[in-house]
């Protein structure tokens, strides 16, 4: 039997149907794509951490509850007490965790929104179900409140700030989903730390209310951590799910090393704040571009019909990354995300447009 014939035998249609999950490789480019915080550590700092991480005891299985790490991060990301969490290698794989799960139901959120979401529902084989979000990308309440009574879902993701489109949604909305479902509505904050609101400490005003976050957009990406926060018994059984050693030694340590340092990232997401401000300014200056509002360290612009894949592969040539969400959704439709970063970057990426533009527009 042929690999390909064993393929379509045993490999679930669903699966064969998907696409790869694709990311760009950025060679030398500036990368703009993809949310991560531009910044590195004074050379002390990362002297220091190395120096701790000697101590790493790479032989031996990593805990499989680091108290003190989780005691860290509860009290650094203002966790209520009595809320627990756990730790996942990244909220991706808490997304799975919690889909693994749960039974029936279907798996909801509106969209556009973090692709991650239904993606996994499919790895796992559950339903997805959306709302399209309004002109406005704010959630179409009386859409959803049908489609929750209609469809019964066990998890509503409600990314706070949404990515791709970096506006909070309302409140008053967000009430109503957690009032009207019957399973768990998640807060996704992986943006907290360029957002001006948060769910966290209010976790356990609801009985329905878990929020996750994770370190990657605050510049540990590359360490692959993220936390769900909420009531200790959901909690609990979401954890029999984990694979026991989920997060390695190193990742560990050296996240507690970076909170120990909180301050740090801290201000550097602020600094990105300030970045995002004039960015946006120089955005909306250009003729025909519309800049929505933005809570994260990115910025959804939409631009001329037609442009969006030109200044794409202009910036690209020119050795900037950013990412293209046209033809994505219809609500997407010539709009592009920038990663907000650093003044000089910034401004490399404002020259390479502005060239770019040049050529497109004549
Ligand atoms: C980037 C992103 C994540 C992914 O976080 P990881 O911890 O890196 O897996 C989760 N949710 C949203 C909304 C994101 O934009």
């Amino acid at each position: 039997m042929s690999v390909q014939s064993m393929i379509e035998r045993w490999v679930r249609p669903e699966i064969r149907a998907l696409k790869a999950y694709h990311v760009a490789d950025p060679g030398k480019m500036i990368k703009l794509d993809a949310m991560e915080n531009p910044y590195t550590w004074p050379e002390a700092v990362r002297n220091e951490w190395l120096s701790c991480l000697e101590a790493a005891q790479i032989n031996r299985y990593p805990s499989p509850r680091p108290e003190t790490l989780i005691d860290l991060i509860k009290s650094e990301m203002n966790v209520p007490d009595g809320a627990d969490i756990i730790l996942g290698n990244g909220s991706d794989e808490l997304i799975q965790l919690m889909m693994l799960s749960m039974q029936g139901g279907a798996v909801m959120a509106p969209t556009p929104t973090f692709v991650m979401y239904e993606m996994t529902a499919k790895f796992v084989d559950m339903p997805f179900v959306s709302v399209p979000l309004t002109a406005d990308f704010d959630i179409d309440l009386e859409a959803t409140l049908a489609l929750i009574e209609s469809e019964q879902p066990a998890l509503i993701f409600l990314a706070y700030p949404n990515n791709p489109t970096g506006n909070l949604f309302k409140r008053d909305d967000i009430e109503a989903i957690i009032e009207a479902a019957d399973g768990w509505v998640i807060i996704d904050e992986a943006y907290y730390a360029f957002s001006e609101d948060s769910y966290i400490e209010r976790v356990l005003n609801y009985d329905n209310v878990m929020v996750m976050r994770t370190v990657s957009k605050v510049g540990l990406a590359g360490l692959r951590l993220g936390f769900l926060v909420g009531s200790p018994e959901i909690i609990e059984e979401i954890n029999k799910v984990r694979m026991p050693y989920n997060i390695n030694v190193l990742t560990q340590m050296s996240v507690q090393f970076a909170l120990e340092h909180h301050d740090i990232l801290q201000a550097q997401a602020a600094e990105l704040c300030e970045q995002r401000t004039s960015l946006m300014d120089e955005l909306a200056q250009i003729d025909g571009f519309q800049v929505y509002p933005t809570q994260a360290n990115f910025i959804l612009v939409r631009v001329g019909e037609g442009e969006a894949l030109p200044i794409f592969e202009g910036l690209k040539t020119r050795g900037v990354l950013i990412k293209n969400l046209s033809g994505h959704d219809p609500a997407l439709q010539d709009c592009l995300r920038i990663t907000v970063s650093t003044p000089e970057e910034n401004a490399q990426f404002m020259q390479a447009l502005n060239a770019t533009l040049e050529v497109i527009r004549g």
